[in-house]
Order: structure tokens, then sequence, then C-alpha cells
């Protein structure tokens, strides 16, 4: 089991006396939840839900869900899953320990779902009984031609109400859970993914808060939690202010805004960033190290707006930047409350921000 000790400890003591920037860790995994905090996270900054359903026995379910062609059938497949996904949270909840844990609701380029092969399509035919042809055909019927621009993020949110309350229920059930089991749960941080307008916030923190009051009602508990979104999108940076009137807290997710903003696909810039890089076209890899022209400008003028309508809107960043010491440095200017990056990345992320916090009172 990875773990701090000796010197090494006592030099990441000296970082956190520090550092003002919190470090968290993106995490869904036991496995990881635990990693994160023997490597000193201070929290869960992103829980991507999506990755939770990609186990074997469950993406017939998943695949069950996003191919039913009506309501009822969605919600036939989604009470597969409720279960699984609220004892995932219970799980998670449990090893963080009232640390604060921010739930991504489902955000899953739709192609990373659809079923890739017949034999994908048979085992959903076989797992649920359903006709093998008309599934085939609604696969064919989902499939886009540039997911990544698609029907992916809080867009499946809206046309589907139906998943994310779903999700906002196991949420909420989970830690009402753990907290009769007379456990500290954490306020959960409900986070909206892609969002790019404020009516879009304001439709999603409604559905939110309105599954919430029924299950804290059922359960009798009292629980606070917060509603937030991922800042994805240029034009959601653009108008941050839109979205924090229903926003509590805003994560820059820099691997999409950086794709948003450059327009070059993260899947694909490996082809030709290198060229780029050669020529000194571009210094460093956007995707690696923080853009902190073009999308550092987006990032500030987020913060800004945002903290113009919502003085005190929580701030952090979970994309891969997040890790990355120059970007730690970029993000302690513009005054984000916390960095999240993967649980390996905890330490040097601790001392970066230290780094970063003295080389501030410097200038
Ligand atoms: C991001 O876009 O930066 C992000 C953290 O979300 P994902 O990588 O899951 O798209
Ligand atoms: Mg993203």
């Amino acid at each position: 089991e990875p773990e701090l000790t000796g010197d090494f400890a006592t030099l990441m003591g000296w970082a956190d006396q520090v550092r003002r920037l919190k470090v968290r860790a993106n995490a869904e995994t036991p496995l990881d939840a635990k990693t994160a905090r023997q490597f000193g996270a201070e929290g869960i900054g992103l829980c991507r839900t999506e990755h939770m359903f990609f186990d074997d026995t469950r993406i017939a379910a998943v695949r069950e869900m996003i191919l039913a062609d009506d309501e009822k059938g969605r919600r036939a497949a989604l009470a597969k899953i409720a279960p699984f996904q609220k004892a995932d949270f219970v799980e998670l909840f449990t090893i963080m320990e009232g640390l604060p844990v921010t739930i991504r609701l489902l955000d899953p380029p739709l192609h990373e779902f659809l079923p890739h092969t017949e034999e994908d399509v048979q085992a959903v035919a076989v797992a649920t009984g359903l006709d093998a042809a008309k599934l085939m055909r609604r696969a064919k019927e989902l499939h886009e031609t540039n997911p990544m621009l698609g029907h992916r993020g809080c867009r499946l949110g809206v046309s589907y109400p139906e998943i994310y309350e779903m999700q906002v229920r196991a949420i909420l059930e989970a830690a009402c859970e753990v907290k009769k089991a007379g456990k500290q749960p954490p306020a959960p941080e409900i986070m909206h993914p892609l969002v790019a307008k404020g009516e879009e916030m304001k439709y999603l923190r409604d559905l939110t808060d309105r599954v919430a009051k029924a299950v804290l009602e059922e359960q009798g508990v009292a629980l606070e939690y917060t509603v937030g979104t991922m800042i994805e999108l240029p034009r959601a940076a653009l108008r941050a202010g839109d979205l924090a009137a229903n926003a509590e807290f805003f994560s820059f997710g820099t691997n999409d805004l950086t794709q948003t903003t450059f327009g070059i696909s993260r899947d694909d810039a490996g082809k030709f960033l290198n060229a780029y890089i050669e020529k000194g076209i571009f210094e460093k890899d956007p995707f690696v190290s923080l853009d902190q022209d073009g999308v550092g400008d987006l990032i500030r003028i987020a913060a800004e707006r945002g903290r113009a309508v919502r003085p005190n809107v929580k701030l952090g960043i979970c994309g891969e930047h997040g890790g990355d010491p120059a970007s730690i440095g970029f993000c302690e200017k513009v005054g984000l409350d916390y960095v999240s990056c993967s649980p390996y990345r905890v330490p040097i992320a601790r001392l970066a921000a230290a780094q970063a916090a003295m080389a501030n009172k410097v200038e």
C-alpha cells in the first residue's frame, strides 16, 4: 500500500504549512479513494460517475437504459442501476469520512456506452429479453458524427431527466445511510457537466433540489448539499455570472475547456501536436500544461464574473492540469480554492501548491 513516510512525510508536512490551495483527488473507486487519502488528499474533486458503469456486470443495464426508446424503458433499466449506484456512494462516503466529495453526474460521450459490435447487442438482448434487431436499430439511430460535441453531459440530463433524478437520489440516499450508521457523511457536492447556459443551470438546479427535498423528507435526515457546475465550454466561462446564479461552485474541466477553446480534439491531438511543438508554435502540450493565455483568460473571466454574482462561489480545477505544477502555479494566482488531480499526483500537487504560494508572496 502506498504511504508517505519518513523524510518525505516531513517534507510534505512543511509544504502543507505553506500552501493555501487545497488538494483533492479525482477518484471513483474505493481503491483510488483510499490511495488518495494515503497521499493526503483533502477530498474528492471529481467522481466521474460514468466510470462506475463500465464493469461487465453493469454495462448491460447501462446499454439497456441508453438504448431504450421511451421513458418507461429507461426507468426500468434505471431501477436496475440505482442499487449499485447507491452502494458505490455509501462505500465512497464511508472511506472519505466527512471530507468533501464532488460527484459529477453522468457524462458519457454516448459512443463510449453504445454497443460496438453485434455481440454487444446480443449480450444486451440476452440480459434484458429485448429484441436484438430493435436494439441494433436504436444503436444506429443514436450514433453521432461528433460525439464529443453531441448528446453528452447535462444534455443527457435535460433530454432524459430520469437519469439525473436516479443519480441525485442515489447520492442523497447514500449520504443519509452513512449518517444513520453513525458515521460522518460529506455534504455532497452535486456537479453538472458540460453546462453552457444559465437556463440550463437553472433547470438542473431545480431538478436537483426537487429530488433532494423528496429524499431528505422521506429519510427524515438533515443534510447539507451543494449544487454546482463544471466549466468546460467557452460560453460557460464567458457567461459564468448566469451560471453562478444557480451554482454554488465551479470546477474547471480543463480537458474539455482546452479542447473547446482551441477546437482541437483531445483524443486526436497527438497526431499533429508534435509538429507544432517542434516548430515552436506550441511551447508545451496544452492538454498537459495549461494554456495560460487563452484557456487561462477564460478561467480568469469565469472566476471574476462568477464572483460578481456569488462572491463566495467555490472554485476548483479537475482537468489533468490540476496535477501539473506549472498549471497549479496559475491556479494559485487566480485564487482558486482547490486543485483536484489523480491520486498518485496528490503529493506533487501539495508541493507545487506550497511553491506557488511562496512565489506569489515574493512577487
Ligand atoms: C475535463 O473535461 O477536464 C474533465 C475533468 O472531465 P472529463 O475529463 O471527464 O471530460
Ligand atoms: Mg469534461
